[in-house]
């Protein structure tokens, strides 16, 4: 297989765009999509201000990788989870989230929940009771919350996230199959912003989860490989495997299923959310924006907690 761009043998083959690049060529194209994908979304322009969610993994670093190469003012959140589990997962993902952006001179803010709300993810789960073992709904909502504070806090105009076409198809599977109207309606590469309420973009959501593997071992960013403890067993996990599936069979499924979702809205397959479908009032606690006329979900879980 040869390099489309130059002919020489060919690194990374992508099945489903018929397309081969040597290792030089698709480090040159993924940043190429990705500022393609930026425009064409309306997500952010060259002089906005950036706020990319770092975990530790490939997706994420990646995307920041890309977008300093790209020349945007982006900087690093990561979000200390508590999680001690498997190898420690909490604390080796922020040694490489750490190592990352010292190598690269970029700036990368840190909040611990623990120090900040008294206790770990797996405690405020515990605590609250909600979950059932599985914290990942109180991370969830923690993760929200804290991104959207910060973002706004430190007036970052736009949250990057590092979700790929894997999580993004997984996701809409999920809301498929229940008919989620108000998720599907709001399953979007943009969420615009709204009041307290950061705009949220998500970059990557047409690469496959392939594809930024490649990325990462090919720029040789150093991420952590396991994935987190609590995610073995999830639906997500189940759904990402049958849609492997079908790409396996069909390739190029899992991108048709993705855009043309997207064609289809826009061709109004959901009318479009009104203002009055989501009427927001402030938690009285945190500020934040919540649909309930109490406190927000995160404030509710703090309390319960407590
Ligand atoms: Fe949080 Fe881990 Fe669950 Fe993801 S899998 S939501 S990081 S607890
Ligand atoms: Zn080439
Ligand atoms: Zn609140």
């Amino acid at each position: 297989m040869k390099c489309k761009t130059c002919g020489q043998k060919a690194t990374v083959n992508m099945r489903h765009h018929k397309l081969a690049l040597c290792s030089q060529h698709y480090l040159e194209w993924v940043p190429e999509q990705t500022a393609r994908f930026i425009k064409k979304y309306w997500m952010f322009g060259p002089d906005e201000r950036v706020l990319v969610a770092v975990s530790g993994g490939k997706d994420s670093l990646s995307l920041w990788d890309i977008l300093h190469r790209l020349g945007y003012q982006a900087d690093g959140l990561y979000l200390g989870l508590g999680i001690d589990e498997g190898i420690g997962y909490s604390d080796e993902s922020h040694r490489l989230t750490e190592k990352f952006a010292s190598e690269r001179g970029l700036k990368l803010h840190v909040v611990d929940i623990e120090k900040e709300y008294g206790s770990s993810i797996p405690m405020l789960a515990q605590k609250s009771r909600r979950g059932q073992g599985r914290p990942c709904s109180v991370c969830g909502v923690a993760k929200r919350h804290e991104m959207n504070r910060i973002a706004r806090d430190l007036g970052y105009d736009v949250l990057a996230t590092g979700h790929n076409l894997d999580d993004e198809v997984a996701v809409l599977f999920a809301n498929t199959i229940s008919w989620s109207a108000d998720l599907l309606r709001r399953q979007e590469p943009v969420l615009r912003e709204s009041d307290g309420l950061a705009r949220k973009v998500k970059p990557l959501c047409r690469f496959g989860e392939k594809e930024m593997t490649a990325y990462a071992l090919l720029r040789g960013i150093e991420y952590i490989y396991e994935e987190c403890p609590f995610s073995v067993g999830s639906t997500s996990i189940y759904y990402k495997e049958l849609l492997n599936q079908l790409e396996h069979e069909r390739p190029g499924a899992k991108l048709a299923y993705y855009v043309k979702f997207l064609e289809a809205k826009k061709d109004g397959l959901f009318t479009p959310a009104t203002a009055q479908d989501f009427v927001l009032t402030e938690c009285p606690q945190c500020g934040q924006p919540t649909s309930g006329d109490g406190l927000c979900s995160f404030c509710k879980i703090i309390k319960k907690a407590g």
